[in-house]
């Protein structure tokens, strides 16, 4: 378990996020790492659209990995977060299994990820001369971003875990 999370838990908390909350958020992320994968379509390899294809294979694996060294620790380990993963968590993995300093590093996909697609995406728009609705595409995903940052930030200001999770977008720490 983290040690952070054992200490200084925030007084003042949401328990268990509403599930309209935690559909909305999770359709939010999923429609992200589509539109990514429909971005790097044109990339291809024997006719293959390979990019997209090692992209669902990094999210797939991503995320469940996240879920065992991030949720698996977590003090919403077994209930709903905002993004109702603790749930999903316990029904995969035993509490604790994980290595929170793996799931640090794990989180760097949220971090890194949505800038490389974005430049990634313009690269290839730029040089395959990709039909307009690419373009339409790369828009989507930069309005799709930003909107998942204001969800999160204001799913951290009622987080219990606000103040000491290393990944909070919150600033009252
Ligand atoms: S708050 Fe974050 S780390 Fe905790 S269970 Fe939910 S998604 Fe996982």
């Amino acid at each position: 378990m983290y040690p952070c999370y054992l200490e200084g838990i925030a007084p003042e908390r949401v328990e268990t996020f509403p599930a309209s909350w935690i559909v909305l958020e999770n359709l939010l992320h999923v429609s992200t790492w589509v539109v990514a994968g429909m971005l790097l379509r044109p990339v291809r390899w024997f006719g293959w659209p390979m990019a997209t294809v090692a992209w669902a294979v990094l999210v797939i694996a991503v995320q469940v990995l996240l879920k065992k060294h991030n949720c698996s620790g977590c003090y919403y380990y077994g209930k709903r977060c905002h993004l109702g993963w603790g749930v999903l968590s316990a029904h995969m993995f035993r509490q604790d299994s994980g290595s929170p300093a793996i799931g640090v590093r794990l989180s760097l996909f949220y971090v890194v990820g949505p800038p490389l697609i974005l430049v990634a995406s313009i690269l290839i728009g730029a040089l395959q001369h990709v039909w307009t609705g690419h373009w339409f595409l790369v828009g989507a995903y930069v309005v799709l971003n930003a909107v998942v940052l204001v969800v999160r930030v204001k799913g951290c200001r009622l987080c219990a875990m606000r103040r000491t999770c290393p990944g909070s977008a919150v600033k009252d720490r």
